[in-house]
């Protein structure tokens, strides 16, 4: 029997790609860390600052076999993972998954996977992989400031740090997330997909990316080429609905921009769309702060 790869979402973000690192140097020698994507700008500064390698891109899943983290949705996962072989789910996500023998499938209403795997692994974590699974929690729960943050994350983050050797965590924190919230030299479409996740609602689909930025002029300035490139995307890949979510995480709310029937978007927050967008106060994560309303317009 081959190798078994551990592998995120697909458009990975830190917590997909350093939980694959993480949790395959665990599981031991033929257990191999792999990602569907492309390595964004944060995912590449913390892997450069604790010195260690990108796992081994996979682009086509047949014949595999498979350990997801970060997720459990298969339209976010590798191609065809439908003809793969998955043995275990480690995530925190919604669940929308079924499969046609017993599994090992774990997930948790906690703040990052990582944060999962910290916990299982606690007393055997040496620097660099502490310093992985820091940075995922510390991304994905936006320095642990998300609404999607519980107290388990703050405990693995207090016991993490140093471990990690790192001192200031909220400074470390928002450097990390910061890398990710620079538009510039990025095309409208790289925005878009960066952080980008499709979902299927009954016979709709659904995508829905997102970006974060410290000041709403940043994606302001982008915004006719963004809505055009929204446009494009919908017609090419017949989305329903198609948004793009901008998180302001020093004003603590988000811009949802909506293409394709946007009465769904209206109805799900109850309010119109003005500009383009929706604004929500208080939202600040796609999978506690928006997915639910527009999931339930849909079902
Ligand atoms: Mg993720
Ligand atoms: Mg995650
Ligand atoms: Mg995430």
């Amino acid at each position: 029997m081959g190798d078994i790869y551990v592998i995120g979402h697909k458009n990975p973000d830190t917590d997909s790609i350093c939980s694959a690192i993480a949790y395959a140097y665990f599981k031991g020698e033929n257990v191999v860390a792999a990602r569907c994507g492309e390595i964004n700008a944060e995912t590449s500064y913390v892997l450069e600052y604790f010195d260690l390698d990108p796992p081994i891109l996979i682009s086509d899943g047949s014949g595999k076999r498979f350990i997801l983290v970060d997720h459990n949705e298969l339209s976010q996962s590798v191609d065809n993972m439908d003809q793969a072989e998955i043995l275990e789910v480690i995530d925190h996500h919604k669940i929308n998954f079924s499969y046609s023998s017993p599994i090992i499938f774990h997930t948790e209403p906690v703040g990052s996977t990582a944060t999962m795997i910290a916990e299982r692994y606690i007393g055997k974590i040496k620097r660099k992989i502490a310093g992985i699974l820091l940075s995922a929690i510390l991304s994905d729960t936006i320095v642990l400031t998300s609404t999607t943050t519980t107290e388990r994350d703050f405990e693995m983050v207090k016991k993490l740090a140093p471990i990690a050797g790192i001192e200031d965590i909220k400074m470390f924190g928002m450097k990390v997330n910061r890398k990710k919230s620079n538009l510039k030299g990025l095309t409208a479409s790289q925005i878009i997909l960066s952080d980008f996740k499709d979902f299927e609602f009954g016979e709709d689909k659904v995508g829905i990316g997102q970006i974060r930025v410290v000041d709403f002029r940043e994606s302001e300035e982008r915004m006719d080429e963004l809505m055009q490139e929204l446009e494009k995307l919908k017609d090419k890949n017949n989305y329903s609905l198609l948004s793009f979510m901008v998180v302001n995480i020093v004003e603590r709310a988000s811009k949802l921009f909506v293409v394709g029937d946007r009465s769904k978007a209206e109805e799900a927050f109850k309010k119109p769309v003005k500009d383009n967008s929706l604004y929500l106060d208080g939202a600040m994560s796609r999978k506690k702060d928006v997915v639910p309303f527009i999931e339930r317009v849909f079902r």
